[in-house]
C-alpha cells in the first residue's frame, strides 16, 4: 500500500474524493450523510465536510487539514476528523482512510464482534482477522485512539455500535476494501445464522497473507510463483469407447 501525495488544491483530487463518496452511497454501503473520507496530501490531509449530502458537494466543499490542524475551506472538517488525523498519522502506508456505515459491518459491531478467519479472504485487510474496535462517541479522541488500536497491524476495522473504516493507497483502493469488509460481514452473519462457522488456523491464514502478497500482481517474477505447480503423476487416460449407432 503505497502512500500517493498530490498536492492540496488539487481540483482533480478533490472531484475523485467527490466521486467515491457518491460511489459508496450508490452501492448501498452507506447512507445519507453518514460516513467520511480524508485523502494525504502535502503538508496534511484532504476531508469531506460534515453533514453535507455527497450528491452537492463541489470541489471547494472539502475541507483541508494542515500539519497543525488549522482547517482550510468555507466548510466544517467531518466530525471524525481526529481519527483522520491520528490513522494517517499513525500509518504512513495509507494514502486515504474511509469510513461508512454499511449495513452488515454495523449489525456485526453492535455484537461488538469482529470478522474471525471464517473465509481466507479475511485477510484482504492484512491479518488473520478483522478486529472490532471498543465504543465511544463519534467525533471524540477517545473514538480515534480505539480505532488506531483497532487497525494495528490491519488496514480494516469494524467500530462498535457505529459503522467500518478502510486504509487504502488511494481513495478508491479504500472504498475496494470497505466494499470487500462488508461482503465479509454479510457472508459471516449469515453463516452464524445457520450454525457454527468452522474457522480457519493460523498456519492456514498466515500462508495465505503470503499468497496475498503477490496475488493479482502481473510481474511476471510474481506469476512465475503462481505457476509453479508439482510435478503431476502421469496419468494414462482410458481410450474412448466406441458408441454404437
Ligand atoms: P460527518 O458528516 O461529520 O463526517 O459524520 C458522519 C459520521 O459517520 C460520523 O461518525
Ligand atoms: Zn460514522
Amino acid at each position: 500500500m503505497a502512500a500517493v501525495v498530490a498536492p492540496a488544491d488539487s481540483v482533480e483530487l478533490r472531484r475523485a474524493m467527490i466521486a467515491v463518496c457518491r460511489r459508496m452511497n450508490d452501492l448501498g454501503i452507506n447512507q445519507g450523510t453518514s460516513g467520511n473520507l480524508s485523502v494525504r496530501v502535502d503538508g496534511g490531509f484532504l476531508v469531506t465536510p460534515s453533514g453535507m449530502a455527497y450528491g452537492d458537494l463541489a470541489p471547494d466543499d472539502i475541507v483541508h487539514v494542515g500539519p497543525d490542524t488549522g482547517f482550510t475551506g468555507h466548510r466544517r472538517p467531518s466530525s471524525e476528523w481526529r481519527f483522520h488525523l491520528d490513522i494517517l498519522a499513525a500509518r504512513p502506508d495509507a494514502g486515504a482512510v474511509l469510513h461508512t456505515h454499511s449495513a452488515h459491518a454495523t449489525a456485526l459491531s453492535c455484537l461488538r464482534r469482529g470478522i474471525p478467519a471464517f473465509h481466507y479472504m479475511v485477510a484482504a485487510a492484512g491479518g488473520r482477522d478483522i478486529r472490532c474496535g471498543g465504543y465511544a462517541t463519534f467525533g471524540t479522541q477517545a473514538l480515534s485512539d480505539r480505532a488506531v488500536a483497532a487497525l494495528h497491524g490491519r488496514r480494516a476495522c469494524l467500530l462498535a455500535n457505529h459503522g467500518l473504516i478502510a486504509l487504502g493507497a488511494t481513495a478508491e483502493k479504500a472504498l475496494d476494501l470497505a466494499v470487500e469488509v462488508e461482503t465479509l460481514a454479510q457472508q459471516y452473519l449469515l453463516a452464524l445464522g445457520a450454525g457454527e462457522p468452522v474457522l480457519l488456523d493460523d498456519a492456514e491464514m498466515d500462508r495465505v497473507l503470503e499468497l496475498f502478497k503477490t496475488y493479482g500482481s502481473q510481474d511476471p517474477a510474481a506469476g512465475r510463483r503462481w505457476l509453479k505447480r508439482p510435478r503431476q503423476p502421469q496419468v494414462s487416460l482410458p481410450a474412448a469407447k466406441k458408441i454404437k449407432t
